[in-house]
């Protein structure tokens, strides 16, 4: 391909409006214009690596037995109506009227079509079970669509639904298709990992999230540095293998005027706040007030918190001026020792002795506080957010703390839709049976994004091969019409069409520079410049995107080392 003849408006700067890296490099390299807010059109240059990543993930998906569909994006009420989801689902789904006022919604995943589907269709034991599939766009009416394609409102995704009359082939197939998400983000050459996840609003029973890491990734993940534990911050268990010491000190009040905070505290008194403990009140489901207990540098985890049965949901807490009339002295002073509402201590501040807490006295801290001793033993409970170098809680290693990039979804969805919208198959017995179902997205147009997120430096973006928009990018220097040059163009075109390349030739009337920039931006893994003064030499000048170094390839046999260096250089 003759870049002449392509579709490419580079731009030097990115737009202000781009903050992520990817956002601003995709719109730089011409890939993506943005039509609507969260609505984007995908340029030829982005739509040739949109379809590379949607081939490997339809490749991946046929092998791992799932058969491909293609289902419309405009769905009628009734069926969301039937699931119970038309009232659920809130203001993502967009509802619209067609000229009859019937009520249509713009598909933001498809259970509802599916299982309408299979109703029809499917009635027997013997055909299942049924994997079926579609890599199709979809809308959902985000209420921030930001970062360009990793959330845009309208989006490409592979959904895949499968159906069970068993329990076991369920867990199955939800097996091969985790199996299949790592085979297809290894492929794409993504650094992720595979997370338990709560199931959120779509429901169901076991699910796990597949994220990419990157420091712009809106997910913390805490994964172990030496086994494949791999958790969400909010939900990761924290470990405490600390041992309480014995006591060595005895229990004295101190005088602490002005100090609100911890910080405050471990300064005045010279005690360091891993020896301070931190009283916070929240409301309890009595309408009452729980009193939570952390080590003085620890965090709350207020998801895991919620979860205590004491606890009201969503977690809220005590106002200042309510727990200062329940107490009768500052916030800053308020400690576990001697109050009556009950008393949830974290299991790292359960194990602290000789500890300082606030004395429940207006401007005053007490010292040298023992658990059993000067109160009782506590009740433990996991209250707070795990850090970076905790224990892991699979007793492999330490934790680990990275951001991620949700790109793919795997759920166990159990009966939900099927029990909803009355899907049943005759079993073995000859009994009617509502179906196990099995849901499986992969965000195929964030991955793009996803990709150039950890592959990219000053320059631009560095592809890997298998996604990249074209294999070689050959630099033409000061085009003019060398017959040599162009015998030499079509015969380093037709040696890479023998071995499935991909090439694009910048013929354009520009400096070197300009195109050198063009091409570090668009990223294609390798590079050839082929220039007059190079033929003089006897040389062809090869560089791999991802190398600071070019190479001189002589032109005696250069057919062979060019091959040598693209495969040697694949990324
Ligand atoms: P998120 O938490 O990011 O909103 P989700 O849980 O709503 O994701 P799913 O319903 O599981 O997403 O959809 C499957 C996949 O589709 C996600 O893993 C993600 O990769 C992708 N996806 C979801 N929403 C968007 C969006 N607004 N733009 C681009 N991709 C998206
Ligand atoms: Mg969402």
């Amino acid at each position: 391909m003759k870049l002449s003849n392509f579709y490419l408006n580079t731009l030097k700067e990115a737009p202000q409006e781009a903050q992520l890296i990817s956002h601003q490099l995709m719109l730089r390299a011409n890939m993506i214009k943005q039509t609507a807010s969260g609505i984007y059109t995908w340029l030829p240059l982005g739509l040739r690596v949109l379809r590379k990543v949607e081939n490997i993930v339809r490749e991946e998906m046929n092998k791992a037995g799932a058969i491909e569909l293609s289902m419309p994006m405009t769905q009628p009420a009734e069926l969301w109506q039937e699931s119970g989801r038309w009232q659920d689902y809130g203001p993502e789904l967009l509802r619209f009227k067609d000229r009859h006022q019937r009520d249509f919604c713009l598909g933001p995943t498809h259970e509802e079509i599916i299982s309408d589907i299979i109703r029809q269709e499917i009635h027997s034991y013997r055909q299942l079970p049924l994997n079926l599939y579609q890599i199709q766009t979809k809308f959902r009416d985000e209420v921030r669509p930001r970062f360009g394609v990793m959330r845009s409102r309208e989006f490409l995704m592979k959904d895949a639904y499968s159906f069970h009359t068993e329990e076991k082939s369920l867990v199955e197939t939800y097996n091969d298709m985790a199996q299949a998400y790592r085979d297809i983000f290894t492929r794409i050459g993504l650094d992720f990992r595979a997370v338990s996840a709560d199931s959120g609003s779509i429901g169901g029973d076991t699910s796990q999230e597949f994220h990419v890491l990157a420091n712009s990734g809106e997910d913390a993940l805490a994964f172990s540095d030496n086994s494949d534990y791999c958790a969400n911050v909010e939900l990761a268990e924290s470990i405490c293998l600390e041992a309480r010491p014995e006591p060595t000190q005895s229990m004295e009040l101190q005088e602490t005027p002005n100090v609100r905070t911890i910080k405050q505290v471990s300064q005045l008194l010279d005690i360091p706040e891993t020896q301070c403990v931190k009283l916070l009140l929240v409301k309890g489901t009595q309408d009452d007030a729980i009193a939570l207990i952390l080590r003085g540098d620890h965090q709350l985890n207020e998801i895991k918190a919620e979860k205590h049965p004491l606890i009201a949901t969503p977690l809220s807490f005590v106002e200042e001026n309510i727990a200062e009339k329940i107490f009768n002295c500052h916030f800053g002073s308020l400690g576990p020792v001697g109050i009556t509402i009950p008393l949830i201590v974290d299991n790292y501040a359960a194990q602290v002795a000789d500890f300082c807490c606030g004395a429940n006295q207006q401007n005053h801290h007490y010292i040298g506080v023992n658990w059993g001793r000067d109160l009782p033993q506590p009740e433990t409970y996991d209250l707070r957010t795990v850090e970076q170098g905790d224990p892991s809680p699979d007793g492999k290693g330490k934790i680990n703390i990275r951001r991620g990039i949700e790109v793919g979804h795997v759920f166990q969805l159990g009966k939900k839709y099927s029990d909803a919208m009355k899907l049943t198959i005759q079993n073995k017995e000859g009994e009617e049976i509502n179906p196990y179902m099995g849901c499986y997205g992969i965000g195929v147009s964030r991955i793009v994004a996803a990709s150039i997120e950890q592959n990219n430096d000053q320059r631009g973006i560095i592809w890997r091969q298998q996604i990249a928009p074209f294999d070689l990018h050959i630099v033409l220097i000061n085009p003019k019409k060398n017959p040599e040059i162009n015998a030499l163009i079509e015969q380093v075109e037709t040696l890479c069409q023998q071995h499935h390349l991909e090439v694009i030739t910048d013929d354009r009337p520009l400096s070197p520079g300009n195109k050198f920039a063009d091409a570090d931006l668009i990223g294609c893994p390798h590079r050839l410049v082929i220039g007059e003064k190079g033929l003089k030499n006897g040389e062809l000048e090869y560089k791999a995107r991802s190398c600071e170094q070019s190479e001189a390839i002589p032109l005696d046999n250069w057919q062979e080392k060019l091959i040598t260096q693209i495969t040697l250089n694949k990324g």
